[in-house]
């Protein structure tokens, strides 16, 4: 199975990020945090905004995981339609993390602005593409249950979608303004500046090995160094190497991989995505696209990266967009999505003072940062709890077996697509 990052556009296009050091020797901070994507740089940050002294140590380097190879697409809400959410947590907790990550796109937006990342942000909002009838009356249903919970979304007829998207292969599609793209790789490096700026302390190609109690809290271990810490945090997610891979074993890991096109003219960018949002649709095999700054086309859809997905996403795009039917792939590379058993994050108290906050299922932009926040008012006693449910989570059972099961839906679906018709 193909991970690859070697040829992602995010690392190609993306603003150099801090030199950082391998942490050697020993350090004593009140917070230890394991990762540097959203979730971790973010807690980061806002730990040391809120004076609370902290270092973060990273395996290899910032935003090395699915913080550095994601879609960019910055959305409200989780991917679960809210009255399900309802039902999985019971109202109060269903409601308490839908109202919060409501708020996640203008929490990222406004740190950007904060510390002037520069991630090439739009905040034209995202378009959920319908596909068919059942992809509208999705759309119909998950409309009507954001609109009742405040949300500002729009539900798009038929030809106002194809002339937003500039294809004549969707049905409908639901607009939500509050959303926008970013380039995640610069944004995750922006909050790494940020975070330094506040104060924090952080260090790149340093694996925990190991982490054990002592008296006054915890011992974090790497190759050359040690963190003694009140508190710990593992903030890693799908990527869980080293001394953390058994946190790995709490998710489904599910590949998702993307190809970036060569620049597109003007005159076809005047009808792709005019507007610039970003898209993806309501198909059981997920695709996504959405332009870069420069004006390619980054079209991603589920599975390993390979000739099959590329294969496919040529036809996808010429069946989508016929006026492309030539479109060059310049990059490609692919990402791990930590999938949770019911496809929400979770912070687990795996002991006294060693936490992890994981699994948000494809959705962790605007979650991974909001749940960093949180974390750092928790700690700092402005909040009670966080907003994702406190479990203590079990290894999936057969998750190869899933993983497999994915991964070959997938591959199968890629090569028997055939163009979708309005009906
Ligand atoms: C292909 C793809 C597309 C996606 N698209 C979107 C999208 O459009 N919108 C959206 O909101 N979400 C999207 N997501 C989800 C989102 O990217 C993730 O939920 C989010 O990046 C998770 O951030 P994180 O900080 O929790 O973990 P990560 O960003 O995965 O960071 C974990 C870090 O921990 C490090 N690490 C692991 N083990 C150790 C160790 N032992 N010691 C030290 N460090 C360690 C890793 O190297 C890694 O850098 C997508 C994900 C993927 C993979």
């Amino acid at each position: 199975m193909q991970d690859s990052v070697c040829d992602s556009l995010w690392r190609a296009s993306a603003p150099a990020g801090p030199q950082l050091t391998q942490l050697e020797g020993e350090i004593e901070v009140q917070v230890a945090i394991v990762g540097g994507g959203f979730t971790g740089l973010s807690a980061a940050l806002h730990l040391a905004q809120l004076g609370v002294s902290v270092a973060l140590i990273e395996a290899q380097e910032v935003g090395f995981g699915g913080s550095g190879r994601n879609v960019g697409l910055v959305n409200a809400g989780v991917w679960m339609e809210p009255d399900q959410l309802d039902k999985t947590l019971g109202l109060e907790a269903g409601r308490t993390l839908y109202n919060t990550l409501a708020g996640a796109p203008e929490l990222v937006f406004s740190l950007i602005n904060k510390y002037h990342i520069q991630c090439e942000t739009t905040r034209h909002g995202t378009l959920h593409a319908g596909v068919g009838k059942a992809g509208l009356t999705q759309l119909q249903r998950r409309c009507e249950q954001m609109r009742t919970r405040g949300a500002p979304v729009e539900l798009l007829d038929t030809a106002e979608a194809q002339v937003r998207i500039g294809s004549t292969k969707f049905i409908g599609a639901l607009f939500d303004p509050r959303a926008g793209t970013i380039q995640p790789l610069a944004y995750a490096r922006g909050l790494a500046f940020a975070a330094l700026k506040e104060g924090a302390l952080l260090f790149d190609q340093s694996p925990l090995n190991s982490v054990r109690p002592s008296t006054e809290g915890w011992i974090v271990t790497t190759p050359k160094g040690q963190i003694r810490a009140e508190k710990v945090v593992l903030a890693t997610n799908a990527y869980s190497e080293h001394g953390v891979k058994e946190q790995a074993r709490k998710f489904v890991p599910i590949f998702y991989s993307q190809l970036a096109s060569k620049p597109l003219s003007e005159a076809q960018l005047a009808k792709v995505l005019p507007n610039a949002e970003g898209v993806w649709d309501t198909c059981t095999v997920m695709s996504s696209f959405r332009l870069d700054q420069r004006g390619r086309l980054v079209f991603g859809g589920m599975g390993g990266e390979g000739k099959a997905l590329s294969n496919w996403a040529s036809q996808r795009v010429a069946e989508l967009f016929p006026f492309l039917s030539q479109v060059e792939w310049e990059y490609a590379w692919s990402g791990k999505i930590a999938y949770s058993e019911d496809h929400l994050p979770h912070c687990q108290q795996l002991q006294h003072g060693l936490f992890s906050v994981a699994g948000y299922s494809g959705r962790g932009i605007g979650p991974g940062t909001m749940m960093g926040k949180e974390l750092a008012e928790w700690f700092s006693g402005q909040r009670d709890s966080l907003s994702v449910p406190m479990t203590r989570l079990r290894n999936v059972p057969l998750r190869e077996l899933k993983r497999l099961f994915y991964e070959v839906g997938a591959q199968t679906y890629h090569l028997g697509q055939k163009t979708h018709a309005i009906d």
